[in-house]
């Protein structure tokens, strides 16, 4: 008996998903919103099913890729009550309280629920370089794991379903965090007349110091002893002066080196100059 699956959501994402699954020889169920998504994919060899209801009673599995959770939710509302016995996975992107509440409202319904995140851009996925993040009930995702494995590199995060979405959400905010603070720099060493592809070369080599310093700060935010990791923050409080001026200089947004600056000055008001960079760990969760 071949293998079978459905895809909902032939988006980007959602139609290199599906045409991993057909060159990998599952039959493939696919449907879209606006059905002329369906074409490539048939073309590819899937099959196109206009009716979501029937695209969903298709297949015992269906994997799920729309634009984002509230999408995903219109969606379920239309097959609700006919889903018993049906594995959803949905690597939509969103929150872990939706995950939570989608894995819930499988339940009432006699189905099941896994929740994934993809790190990737389409064209990768199908090879190693795709990262997925998955959580929901281990025996369902081990039942699983067969056809997830053949869209990418896979880590399981466990029962609780919101998970993936949880390490997902907080890896897609350090990237943009960093990369904000890259493009702010850039507008200064660009005004500086610096060569910006030379820069990001450097730039790169000095992030693979970064990996040791992470784990040495944690840590200290363990241990709660914040020892001097950049040096002391009433050293690294005096530089801060000087980075602000440099970017004042050239006209370059001071928003976020402000804010540093101010976290630093708090702690050392506080009686904790001595301390590391480690130690504004203290002032940035609820007070
Ligand atoms: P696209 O914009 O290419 O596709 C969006 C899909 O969602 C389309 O199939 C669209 O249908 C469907 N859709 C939107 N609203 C609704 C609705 N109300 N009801 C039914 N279907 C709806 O997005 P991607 O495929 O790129 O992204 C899909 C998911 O994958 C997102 O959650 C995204 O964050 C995630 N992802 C994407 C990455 C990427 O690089 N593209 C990387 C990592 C994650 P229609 O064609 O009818 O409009």
């Amino acid at each position: 008996k071949r293998k079978s699956v459905t895809v909902l959501g032939l988006g980007n994402m959602g139609a290199a998903i599906a045409h991993t699954f057909i060159n990998q020889g599952y039959d493939t169920v696919v449907w879209n919103r606006n059905a002329e998504k369906c074409k490539p994919l048939v073309e590819a060899g899937g099959a196109g099913i206009e009716i979501l209801i029937e695209a969903v009673a298709a297949s015992k599995q269906v994997v799920i890729c729309l634009l984002n959770n509230t999408a995903v939710d219109e969606v379920l509302k239309q097959v609700a009550g006919a889903v018993a016995g049906k594995v959803f996975i949905n690597l939509t992107s969103g929150t872990p309280a939706q995950a939570r509440d989608f894995a819930e409202w499988a339940e009432k319904q006699n189905a099941s629920y896994i929740d994934g995140k993809i790190l990737a851009d389409p064209i990768d996925i199908g090879t190693a370089k795709a990262q997925l993040l998955f959580s929901g009930k281990p025996t369902v995702f081990d039942a699983q794991y067969p056809l997830l494995e053949k869209l990418g590199a896979i880590t399981y995060y466990g029962e609780d379903a919101g998970a993936a979405a949880v390490d997902f959400l907080a890896q897609v905010a350090i990237g943009y965090e960093f990369l904000i603070g890259f493009l702010h720099t850039l507008q200064l060493v660009d005004q500086e007349g610096v060569d910006l592809a030379a820069f990001a070369h450097r730039v790169a080599g000095t992030l693979q110091g970064y990996g040791p310093l992470l784990s040495l700060m944690v840590n200290e935010i363990k241990l709660g002893t914040y020892q001097p990791d950049l040096g002391p923050l009433q050293v690294q409080a005096a530089m801060f002066d000087d980075l602000i001026n440099h970017r004042k200089s050239k006209n370059v947004e001071t928003l976020r080196m402000q804010e540093i600056k101010n976290l630093m000055d708090r702690r050392i008001a506080n009686g904790h100059g001595a301390q590391g960079f480690s130690s504004l760990f203290e002032l940035l969760g609820k007070q």
